[in-house]
């Protein structure tokens, strides 16, 4: 069985190693022939809205599925009448468009901060007057680890937040007092069946995930998280791994975004739950039986962000997994992770204190 995965980062390059031990065989689509995934499967070189590269990769793989959310809709639709694509390209269409995306937690009942379409600087003066300050502007399309947005925070941010995103379609949201972000990963196989991770809570800087802690042992917020992951599943038809990231005010759930696709927050299920993300993503696209998604202890994962630490440094903490994605340092580049799993959690948060220490604060 050969499976395409379009895009070759280090999600891909993951998703393949997982899917090693099936005997499955991999090939990638990428505009670049040195990405990580280029270590582990032989690489298609052609740009994502590429429809003769995108029909060049079907023509060699059995199903395609996608580490990338920002594959052109329509480029992925002609290829999809060629060959099986997991998850569905309705599900990437939504996930494009913050818009989309709202509305349709908005009518699975899943509660999101309050929001306005704004495609003009008096929309976007209507929206501040109608949902204070302060409030975050944001591209509607393209925009991830925070690229592609401000926070409003005094009338004066107004007209430069207008000036430095304005040439494109945006979203004006109310910005959420957090307690703290969490997300949920969970897999629906081709057969239906679903399962869910643990809820995983998660810091960012700049944008950026920097932090996963799992699981976070709050079963009233695991159950609405459940709830609200199984309705979206079952509403797009879905196969494949889906993340669904939430803020927590004051004790309750408000959705953030979805991302059809295994994801950073699940990274910790490599080692941290019995069966990890990718695997399961790959058991869903195929219509295999999925693994548990049960956590084996006490998890934490710290990104490197820009810089790698030394190997050994990060090896000689107890219960650290490396990860290296093998690609060249640049700033605010993600280059690898690591993993700490400990018997309990105050185990674990101190192997995870250590493991801080390795990265710049
Ligand atoms: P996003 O690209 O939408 O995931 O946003 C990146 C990060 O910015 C989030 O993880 C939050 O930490 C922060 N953020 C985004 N939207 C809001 C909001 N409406 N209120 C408060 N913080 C936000």
């Amino acid at each position: 069985m050969k499976i395409g995965i379009i895009g070759a980062g280090q999600l891909g390059q993951m998703l393949a190693l997982s899917g090693f031990p099936y005997a499955l065989q991999f090939r990638f689509l990428d505009f670049g022939a040195d990405a990580p995934g280029a270590r582990v499967a032989p690489i298609v070189v052609g740009a994502f809205d590429d429809v003769a590269a995108l029909r060049r990769l079907a023509g060699e793989v059995d199903v395609v599925t996608y580490e990338f959310e920002n594959v052109p809709v329509a480029a992925l639709r002609e290829m999809a009448a060629t060959r099986p694509c997991f998850p569905p390209v309705d599900a990437l269409r939504v996930s494009q468009d913050r818009i989309l995306e709202k509305e349709l937690f908005g009518r699975l009942g899943i509660p999101t901060p309050p929001y306005r379409a704004v495609d003009s600087l008096a929309d976007l003066e209507a929206g501040v007057a109608a949902l204070g300050l302060p409030c975050v502007l944001k591209t509607r399309r393209l925009g991830y680890d925070g690229r592609g947005q401000r926070v409003l925070r005094k009338r004066a941010d107004v007209a430069p937040a207008w000036e430095a995103l304005g040439s494109v379609p945006l979203i004006l949201e109310g910005f959420i007092a957090f307690d703290r972000e969490v997300s949920i990963v969970g897999a629906r196989s081709t057969t239906g069946e679903t399962r869910a991770y643990p809820l995983a809570m998660n810091t960012h800087r700049e944008g950026i995930l920097r932090v996963t802690v799992a699981p976070a042992r709050d079963a009233r917020l695991q159950r609405a998280a459940e709830g609200h992951l199984r309705r979206v599943l079952d509403h797009l038809g879905y196969a494949g791994v889906l993340t669904l990231e939430f803020f927590v005010e004051r004790g309750r759930l408000v959705a953030n975004e979805m991302a059809p696709r295994v994801h950073n927050s699940g990274h910790w299920t490599i080692e941290g739950a019995v069966t990890s993300q990718f695997e399961n993503h790959l058991r869903a696209i195929l219509g295999l039986p999925l693994g548990e998604t049960r956590p084996v202890g006490h998890a934490a994962m710290v990104n490197f962000i820009g810089t790698m630490p030394a190997h050994e440094r990060v090896l000689a903490i107890p219960g650290a997994h490396l990860h290296d994605y093998g690609k060249a340092p640049r700033p605010g580049r993600k280059l690898g992770h690591a993993t700490v799993v400990g018997r309990t959690a105050a185990e674990r948060d101190t192997r995870l204190r250590r493991l801080l220490r390795l990265v710049p604060r």
